[in-house]
């Protein structure tokens, strides 16, 4: 028997979690405009906008400024895979889950990959980091900005100058930080930056722009020499191993995006619509308006916290914009906080996993919902939840402090 369900509708949410968060209706929108053929004049022109977009938004000069299809981790994919051969050390030092996913994408790929930790809730400082570097003398340095796992952000500033000393490639996965916290690639010295829309973009996941580096782009092309070397089977160089991935050979993604326009995939037009959205909505705002309203945000939210009677989670000094960790109250059920917030007020707050299972929640501000009324009414459900629930709190604290960092004080 086969079965028609419904037409999608999905319930009413307000989405204050660390991603992903509520779309804005312009990306919406977008994405519902009709396609257009693959080489059609309209296509590539919004292609090369695209490109000229998120140069702005990576802060870059760099030409191979493009999309990943797929969600934020296909952009780490294509940059890892493309670069790293068989045997190559990468260095990956891991505050978070997401430095964990670099190690095992990184491994899959065969490098020979080492790390460093530190505690969740801390950041490196870049003397740590250089340190690694010259034991290890890693080929690349992995490295996330913004961790949502434990929403610490990690100074990249120094790194690049550090890399550039040692002949590094310096890579970083800014997925969750861009656009909510400074993000300079070409003044950081960056090689590789892939991201998502799903953050403080104000999209969906599905889109990964990603930007590269001269220098990175030589090291993949040389790879591809070798392939097609194989494929005619006319020489066998040995300067570098076949890219271990079709779908992620960025060479190849590179003479579909460039002038050549050799065919690879099929662009995932509906979200090239959507990423360009994204980031003409950012540009519009202005990016450093975009960073102060996640700034101004999350201060809000983390004030109200503080008036909620909640322990702040991590290094405050390195904490991301976006991302707010707060302590589970003694003998408060976090899970059932989180139904009540969800089913009687359709909102929804963030879990965590990995060593902070059940011990923090995380509340994000961050792109369409890095919002006064979104943080206003966040605090004010999260009063009500935690008052029932049995929390000692100070009544009206909460939303009282918020206002107070909007300038509306009593
Ligand atoms: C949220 C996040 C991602 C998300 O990856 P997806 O493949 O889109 O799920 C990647 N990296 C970091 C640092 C993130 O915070």
């Amino acid at each position: 028997m086969s079965e028609i369900f419904d037409q999608i509708n999905p319930p009413a949410r307000l989405l204050m979690g660390p991603g992903p968060i509520n779309a804005d209706p312009r990306v919406l929108r977008a994405m519902s405009a009709q396609l257009v053929g693959q080489y059609d004049p309209a296509m590539t022109h919004y292609m090369n906008e695209t490109m000229a977009l998120y140069r702005q938004v990576f802060e870059t000069q760099n030409q191979w400024t493009i999309l990943i299809d797929g969600t934020s981790r296909a952009g780490i994919e294509a940059v890892l895979v493309s670069a790293i051969e068989p045997g190559d050390k990468v260095l990956v030092p891991v505050f978070g889950r997401f430095g964990h996913l670099l190690t095992e994408i990184a491994h899959r790929c065969g490098a020979e990959v080492h790390t460093i930790e530190m505690p969740w809730g801390e950041v490196f400082k870049p003397e740590q980091i250089e340190e690694a570097i010259k034991k290890v003398q890693p080929k690349m340095l992995a490295v996330v900005q913004g961790d949502t796992s434990t929403t610490m952000l990690q100074p990249l500033e120094e790194l690049g100058a550090i890399c550039q000393r040692y002949g590094v490639l310096f890579y970083s996965d800014a997925t969750a930080s861009i656009a909510g916290n400074p993000f300079k690639t070409d003044a950081w010295g960056l090689d590789a930056v892939s991201v998502g829309l799903q953050k403080c973009l104000g999209g969906p996941s599905g889109s990964a722009p990603v930007t590269f580096s001269e220098r990175y782009v030589e090291v993949v092309r040389k790879r591809q020499h070798v392939e097609a070397g194989i494929r005619d089977a006319h020489h066998q160089d040995s300067a570098g191993q076949i890219i271990r991935s079709n779908y992620f050979d960025i060479p190849m993604i590179l003479d579909y995006w460039g002038e050549e326009r050799l065919n690879h995939h099929t662009e995932a037009s509906s979200m090239l619509y959507c990423a360009r959205e994204c980031a003409r909505i950012v540009l519009q705002e202005g990016l450093d308006a975009c960073i102060t309203r996640h700034q101004l945000n999350g201060d809000a939210m983390r004030a109200g916290a503080e008036g909620l009677n909640l322990k702040l989670f991590g290094d405050q000094d390195h904490k991301m914009t976006n991302v707010l960790g707060v302590y589970i109250p003694e003998g408060i059920p976090g899970e059932a906080v989180r139904t009540a917030m969800l089913l009687d007020f359709g909102i929804e707050i963030g879990t965590s996993f990995g060593p902070l299972k059940g011990k923090i929640w995380r509340i994000g501000t961050m792109g369409y919902n890095a919002r006064k009324d979104a943080v206003l009414v966040t605090l004010a459900a999260l009063e009500n939840v935690l008052r029932r629930m049995g929390h000692k709190l100070p009544m009206g604290e909460a939303v009282d402090r918020a206002m107070a960092v909007y300038g509306q004080g009593q």
